[in-house]
């Protein structure tokens, strides 16, 4: 059985490099449009243009973390591609440190763009999907989220809060057909590890059960299947693509 999301319109925040480049690319593969959202809206468009074929692919900026730049980045991609049908959240970054030597500042800019900024998507987006009694909504948390690490107290509980937000919104939503999941990835190969000191990376690696890092293309899949009609009776729960890291 393939996945059809012919005619499908999908917003994938972060959708310029990594994890949500690949995300684009499986969602266009499958039949959507897609538009690909960044600050930086000259890497986005280089992705938007390399996606060929059916359907139509566009890029938009906006800093997710300011509402006002999310409404006007929807209001273009309704007027270009139609309503938005499947929002994958997945714009992160992470500004690590010990607890006692983080500043206000680092902790805020972390919560503001990994929470409020999926905060800022759903809010403007579910609007159309409760209207149109079809929805999908699937949020790119982390394991760090679920088991913590040190030196990420602020990355940790913006990807926590995120699995509260995904439920809570899951469970509001429910009644009109719009579905809301997470997925958390374990370590997965993309600018933001790749500063990752080999022995560390090794360390790591012999903690992983299938003994390699993820790829964009690993986190991707349960992208997919979280937005396609197989996962119609799922909602509220929170994939985890680790390779077996966290068991
Ligand atoms: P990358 O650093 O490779 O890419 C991040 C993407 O997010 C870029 O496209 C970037 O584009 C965009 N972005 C960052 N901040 C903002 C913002 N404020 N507004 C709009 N777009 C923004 O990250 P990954 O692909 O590795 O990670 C993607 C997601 O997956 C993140 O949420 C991350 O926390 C999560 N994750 C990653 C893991 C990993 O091991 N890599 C593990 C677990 C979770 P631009 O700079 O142009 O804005």
């Amino acid at each position: 059985m393939t996945i059809d999301l012919g005619g499908k319109v999908a917003l994938v925040t972060g959708g310029s490099r990594g994890i949500g480049k690949a995300v684009a690319e499986r969602l266009y593969g499958a039949g959507a449009h897609v538009a690909i959202l960044g600050r930086d809206q000259g890497r986005a468009q280089e992705v938007a243009t390399t996606l060929r074929g059916k359907g139509r692919s566009i890029a938009v900026r906006a800093d997710v973390a300011v509402a006002r730049e999310v409404e006007e980045a929807v209001a273009l991609v309704e007027q270009e591609l139609g309503p938005v049908d499947i929002l994958v959240n997945n714009a992160g970054f992470t500004k690590d440190g010990v607890l006692v030597r983080m500043s206000e500042e680092d902790w805020d800019a972390v919560l503001d763009t990994n929470l409020k900024g999926a905060f800022n998507t759903m809010r403007v987006v579910t609007r159309t999907m409760m209207k149109r009694r079809w929805g999908r909504i699937i949020n790119i948390t982390s394991i760090v989220g679920l088991a913590g690490n040190r030196g990420q107290a602020n990355y940790a509980a913006s990807k926590a809060g995120l699995v509260g937000l995904t439920k809570a919104v899951a469970k509001e939503l429910a009644s009109r057909n719009v579905l809301v999941n997470a997925v958390a990835p374990g370590f997965i190969d993309t600018d933001l590890t790749r500063d990752l000191p080999e022995q560390a990376r090794t360390a790591l690696t012999d903690q992983i059960a299938l003994g390699r890092l993820g790829t964009p293309g690993d986190v991707a899949g349960a992208v997919l299947f979280l937005a396609s009609d197989l996962a119609d009776y799922i909602t509220g729960q929170v994939v985890v693509v680790d390779g077996g890291l966290v068991m």
